[in-house]
């Protein structure tokens, strides 16, 4: 199975719609009534259980968890209607892939550069596996050495209205096909250069194989400067590279690393990687899990799980909720001063724009922390 995340659509008119379910259709979503499930669920702590519940309580003002609000027919949902998958249509899809002891590893393959200084590259990186390793928390992330666009011998084209480089998804998952280690759960392809799926196609976000747990997403458009007049990723119109000669990938502009394209990159790479498990689209709660058609909507999401799709990941990895959220927030905190252990230069980590998680981390692990 294909899957894109993304596509573009134009705004087509403004309206706010907040999806608001009842207590019951949530209780159903995330407990389900089949009484082995119902079983489980009981076997959550009370603590746990009260802050899986916090859902039912959406449409407080200063709720953990927030209702969906949908802003124009351009939305994911109005775009896209799909089916909505609670916990236990999750739980008995056979397709569904759950890691097991070979196969626990998450590999991530950069391709092309990540930054205009090698060891900022290195470091963006490191923050991205490390990210992704405490959101999966017991599964393992590893790096795979990091690939030029050239070693991947992938089409590509100067789109003719946007005059960016753009690569050709399909060769980059065939590319990854053959990387893909023996113990991979699976293996993320991530790029700072745009992406197409087809000639036809203006571009792609991302596209992802789950049968075969592979996916490719680029960075390229979380840059602020993409859509503007003077975006340096432009090539002349004239210019015309033939295909082979990847000379025109050297040197090529890469966006600026900053807080706001950490948070952006950290909340895409694990919205996909949460597809790898068989997780649909989230449209019960404010969620990583839903689907976005644009970059405004994407921002609107939020960086973790809402109780239904928690419920999903941990009993597919099998965690402790509380150990979790604990190894995020370290992530957000972790000490940004250089130490004799990092490799100079050291570069601070920018996690300004994940000030409202850490809040709200704090808050969840109040409630399973109290006694
Ligand atoms: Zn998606
Ligand atoms: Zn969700």
């Amino acid at each position: 199975m294909l899957f894109q995340c993304f596509h573009h659509t134009e705004q087509v008119s403004v309206l706010m719609k907040v999806i608001q379910h009842s207590v019951q259709t949530l209780q159903t979503a995330l407990i389900s009534k089949r009484h082995d499930l119902v079983e489980l669920y009981s076997k959550y702590t009370r603590e746990e259980r009260r802050l899986l519940e916090e859902g039912f309580q959406a449409d407080q003002l200063g709720s953990l968890f927030q209702p969906i609000t949908v802003h124009s027919d351009s939305d994911w949902i109005p775009a896209h209607p799909e089916e909505p998958q609670d916990f236990e249509s999750f739980y008995r899809d056979p397709y569904r892939k759950t890691p097991d002891s070979n196969h626990s590893t998450i590999y991530i393959q950069t391709i092309g550069s990540f930054g205009e200084a090698g060891a900022q590259t290195d470091q963006y990186v490191e923050w991205l596996r490390d990210y992704c390793q405490a959101f999966f928390y017991g599964l393992s992330v590893k790096l795979l050495p990091p690939v030029t666009v050239a070693e991947t011998r992938c089409s590509f084209r100067i789109n003719s209205n946007s005059c960016n480089l753009q690569i050709l998804t399909g060769d980059l998952l065939r590319f990854l096909e053959k990387r893909k280690p023996k113990d991979a759960f699976c293996i993320v392809g991530l790029t700072m250069i745009d992406l197409y799926p087809k000639d036809s196609w203006n571009f792609v976000f991302g596209q992802a194989s789950l049968s075969s747990g592979m996916g490719v997403f680029s960075f390229a458009r979380y840059d602020d400067n993409f859509y503007s007049r003077n975006y340096a990723g432009r090539l002349r119109k004239q210019l015309q590279p033939k295909q082979g000669d990847y000379s025109v990938f050297d040197g090529y502009y890469t966006p600026p690393i900053s807080s706001t394209l950490l948070l952006r990159s950290c909340k895409t790479m694990t919205h996909e990687i949460g597809h790898m498990f068989g997780i649909l689209h989230c449209q019960w709660l404010n969620c990583v899990m839903q689907g976005s058609n644009h970059l405004e909507e994407s921002d609107r999401r939020p960086l973790d799980f809402c109780p239904v799709c928690l419920r999903k990941i941990q009993v597919a990895i099998g965690f402790e909720i509380a150990e979790r959220y604990q190894a995020i927030l370290r992530w957000i905190q972790e000490d940004q001063s250089p130490t004799s252990h990092q490799p100079v230069p050291h570069f601070p980590k920018p996690t300004e724009a994940f000030h409202t998680s850490r809040l709200w981390l704090c808050r969840c692990l109040d409630i399973l922390q109290s006694i």
